[in-house]
C-alpha cells in the first residue's frame, strides 16, 4: 500500500485550487461538499468556473500564485492542465510545506483523491494507486447502487443519539440495538414515513433494549484448521465474525485472528514450543467469566479442537459453570501435513488404520504400540514429535521397525513457509538437527512425499 487512506478533517482549512479551466472547476465542485476554507488562484478564470467561484463566495486570486497565497494551507492542487505551471506550482507548494496534488498526475502528486460514494456522513472512498481508474469507477457504479440513498438520513440520526445509546452497557447490547436500527427498524421507518421521525423512534427503541434481559453468553469452541485461512469452515469464519472474545492458542496466525471483529477482546493462551504456558484453570475461568458476562466467545484452537486440545477438559468445566457451549470442527495437522506430501493417510492393503500420536507424553505408550507401530505398512501421525524423535526412533527401532521406513516431516504445513523433510527411521534425529525446524511440525511416519520433495511446490511458489 503506497497511499494510506485517511479521512482529513477540513473544517475551516484552507484548501488552495490554482487552475482557470474544466480541471480546476471540477476540483471545485468536489471540494465544495466540504467546510474548507477554498481559495482559486487563476488569473483569467473561464466563464463556468468564474460563475461558480462568485455563486459560492469562493475567494479569488486574479494573478499567478505566490508562496505566501499557500500558508497555512491544508492542501493545494495543481490544476492548470499544461506541465510547466503545474510543475511550477507543485515546487511552490512542497517549499511551503503543503500537501500537493497534481490533476492527472500521480508523480508529481503527493496525495490523490479517491473515487467517492458520498451519503455524507458515511463515505466510501476507492482508490486503486492510479492503476486502475476504470475500476474504481466500476466499483463506484456498483456502491452507488447498492448503498441506499437513505443511508445518509439513518446515520445522521444515528450519530446524533450516540450519546444516549451509552445508556446500554459496551459491547453485544449496544451493537445489537445499532444493528436492529440501521438494518431492519431504520430502513423501515425511513421507506413507510420518512426522516423525521428516526429519532422518536430510536428513544422508543432505546426503552424497549434497556428493558430486555441480558443476552446469554456462550462459547464455541472452533478449530482453525493448520494456518491457511483458506482451510477454515465457513462456519468458523462466521462465528469469529461474531465474536465479542476470542481466545486463542498462540499457534493460530495473525491472518486468521485478523478475520475477527477490530473491536474484539483477544486474549492468547497455551503454550510457545516448550516455553511458559497458561494454566488449563486460568484458560477455563477466561472462557467462563467472559460467558457469564453476555459475552459470544470463541475458544479458537489450531487444526482440530478435537485433537490434543484438551477439549473435554474445557467442555466439561463449561457445562459444570452452566455455560452453553458447542464445538465447530477443524482440518487438522495430519490432513494438512498429508495433503502437502500429496498421500493418503491410509490405504487398502498398505494401512487399514492410521494412528495419531503425540511426542510431548510419549513415554506412556505401551509396549505392544511400538510392536504394532513396527510393522511394516504401519502409518502414524505424530504431533509435538520434534523433541522426542529420538526417544521414539529409538523405540520402534528395537521394536524390529526397518530402518529404511520412510519419515516426512512438514513444517509449517498449509503455510506461506511450509518445508517438507523427508528421512528414513535411521536417519532421522540426524537429518532433523539438521533441518533444525523453529515452526511446528508434523511427523508423518511410513509415507514418503508421492513426488521428490525437490520437485514439491507449495502453493504459494506455484502462483508467485
Ligand atoms: N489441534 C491441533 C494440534 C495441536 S498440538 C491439530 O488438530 O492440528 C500442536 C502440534 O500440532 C504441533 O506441535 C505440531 O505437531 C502440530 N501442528 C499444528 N499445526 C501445524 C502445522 N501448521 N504444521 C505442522 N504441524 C502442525
Amino acid at each position: 500500500m503506497q497511499h494510506f487512506p485517511v479521512f482529513l478533517d477540513l473544517a475551516d482549512r484552507m484548501v488552495v485550487i490554482a487552475g482557470c479551466g474544466e480541471f480546476a472547476l471540477a476540483k471545485l465542485r468536489l471540494l465544495l461538499k466540504t467546510d474548507a476554507k477554498l481559495t482559486v488562484i487563476a488569473t483569467a478564470p473561464e466563464p463556468d468556473l468564474a460563475a461558480l467561484i462568485q455563486a459560492e463566495g469562493v475567494t479569488l486570486i486574479q494573478r499567478p500564485a505566490r508562496p505566501a497565497d499557500l500558508t497555512g494551507a491544508a492542501l493545494a492542487y495543481g490544476a492548470h492542465g499544461t506541465a510547466a505551471e503545474d510543475a511550477a506550482f507543485a515546487a511552490m507548494a512542497r517549499a511551503e510545506g503543503v500537501l500537493v496534488n497534481i490533476v492527472d498526475n500521480l508523480e508529481a502528486s503527493q496525495f490523490i483523491t479517491p473515487a467517492i460514494v458520498d451519503r455524507d456522513p458515511v463515505t466510501v472512498a476507492i482508490g486503486t494507486e492510479g492503476a486502475a481508474p476504470v475500476l474504481a469507477r466500476a466499483i463506484k457504479t456498483d456502491l452507488e447502487a447498492t448503498l441506499s440513498p437513505g443511508l445518509g438520513a439513518l446515520a445522521r440520526a444515528g450519530k446524533r443519539f450516540r450519546p444516549h445509546a451509552e445508556a446500554l452497557p459496551f459491547g453485544r447490547r449496544r451493537r445489537d440495538f445499532w444493528s436492529e436500527f440501521y438494518f431492519d427498524t431504520g430502513p423501515q421507518v425511513l421507506a413507510e414515513v420518512g426522516e423525521e421521525l428516526l429519532e422518536h423512534v430510536l428513544h422508543d427503541m432505546l426503552r424497549r433494549h434497556l428493558a430486555a434481559e441480558d443476552p446469554e453468553g456462550r462459547v464455541d469452541l472452533v478449530g482453525a484448521g493448520p494456518g491457511d485461512p483458506e482451510l477454515m469452515t465457513q462456519r468458523a469464519r462466521r462465528l469469529l465474525d461474531l465474536a465479542d472474545v476470542v481466545i486463542h492458542d498462540r499457534l493460530v496466525p495473525e491472518a486468521i485472528l485478523e478475520l475477527a471483529r477490530r473491536e474484539a477482546l483477544f486474549i492468547a493462551v497455551g503454550k510457545e514450543g516448550f516455553g511458559p504456558s497458561t494454566p488449563q484453570d486460568e484458560i477455563n475461568a477466561q472462557m467462563i467469566h467472559h460467558a457469564q458476562n453476555g459475552a459470544l466467545v470463541v475458544r479458537l484452537k489450531g487444526g482440530d479442537a478435537s485433537i490434543f486440545g484438551r477439549l473435554d477438559e474445557e467442555t466439561q468445566a463449561l457445562t459444570e459453570a452452566g455455560v452453553d457451549w458447542a464445538v465447530t470442527p477443524g482440518i487438522t495437522a495430519a490432513s494438512a501435513a498429508a495433503a502437502a506430501i500429496g498421500r493418503s493417510l491410509t490405504q487398502r492393503g498398505r494401512n487399514s488404520d492410521l494412528r495419531i500420536l503425540t511426542g510431548h507424553d510419549i513415554q506412556g505408550f505401551a509396549d505392544h504400540d511400538w510392536h504394532t507401530l513396527a510393522a511394516p505398512g504401519a502409518v502414524a501421525a505424530i504431533y509435538m514429535g520434534k523433541r522426542a524423535a529420538r526417544y521414539w526412533q529409538g523405540r520402534l527401532l528395537m521394536h524390529g521397525a526397518d530402518g529404511a521406513t520412510p519419515v516426512t516431516l512438514v513444517e509449517n504445513a498449509s503455510r506461506p513457509d511450509q518445508r517438507i523433510i523427508t528421512t528414513t527411521l535411521d536417519r532421522l534425529t540426524a537429518d532433523l538437527a539438521q533441518a533444525a525446524p523453529s515452526g511446528p511440525v508434523l511427523t508423518l511416519f511410513g509415507l514418503a512425499p508421492a513426488r521428490a520433495a525437490a520437485t514439491l511446490p507449495t502453493l504459494l511458489e506455484e502462483f508467485a
